[in-house]
């Protein structure tokens, strides 16, 4: 499965840990180490939340392959949707590199350093130092992430040094209005390849994938 949406979704893919369009650009949350930032949800991980709104949709897991050694080349596991999948393929053929792994995708409110907001994707994968497993226990015990904010922390630079800690503020005493922001769409935002492209993608020079059938003069760039 490509996207998993949905807590009881989320957490059953939690439990078990096994593991086309166009694309857009998204701005990405990022901390430097040391630093910290005031972080609103603008989505929920559940529907069945009191505060969610259809129109700002739900923030998701993906499952996703990543080039063993560049975390920038990677897609969405497409063995459910499509019965094939390369990094499946690898994975199953001894390549660990290609092991599946779950990233959350979700639209935020982002105060940056001189009090500006802007919407941001924060996008972490499942690790313990990650943001992730601390949201969806969050979303799980208040049952919304999205009626307070969050302040965010990042300590330690380099891939396992770096941890991350979210403080819950206190809790809106009027709900937010979401509905001002203009959101990413997500799923244009994750990286999508058809599985009968992606062993010439993971093959190729390019971490961004080209749409199916593009020609090479005009590519269509994801
Ligand atoms: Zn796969």
């Amino acid at each position: 499965m490509g996207i998993v949406r949905g807590l009881a979704g989320i957490n059953k893919q939690v439990d078990s840990q096994g593991g086309g369009g166009d694309r857009v650009k998204a701005k990405f949350f990022k901390l430097k180490d040391g630093e910290s930032a005031k972080v609103r949800f603008l989505q929920e991980l559940d529907a069945d939340s009191a505060h969610y709104n259809a129109d700002a949709g739900l923030g998701f897991l993906a499952i996703e392959h990543q080039a063993p050694g560049n975390f920038m080349k990677r897609c969405l596991c497409t063995i459910d949707e499509e019965g094939s999948c390369y990094g499946c393929e690898q994975f199953s053929a001894g390549e660990k590199g290609f092991r599946p792994k779950m990233k959350l995708y979700i639209n935020a409110l982002v105060t940056l350093a001189d009090g500006t907001k802007e919407v941001q994707v924060l996008s972490q994968g499942m690790g313990p130092k990650s943001v992730t497993p601390a949201l969806i226990e969050a979303a799980g015990d208040y049952g919304s992430i999205s009626n307070r904010e969050f302040k965010l922390k990042r300590t330690g630079a380099g891939q396992t040094d770096t941890s991350y800690t979210m403080i819950p503020q206190d809790k809106d005493e009027a709900p937010y209005d979401a509905s001002q922001h203009e959101l990413f769409d997500l799923e244009k935002v994750v990286f999508q390849v058809p599985s009968d492209q992606q062993a010439a993608y993971f093959a190729g020079s390019t971490t961004t994938p080209v749409a199916a059938g593009a020609s090479t003069g005009d590519a269509e760039v994801w």
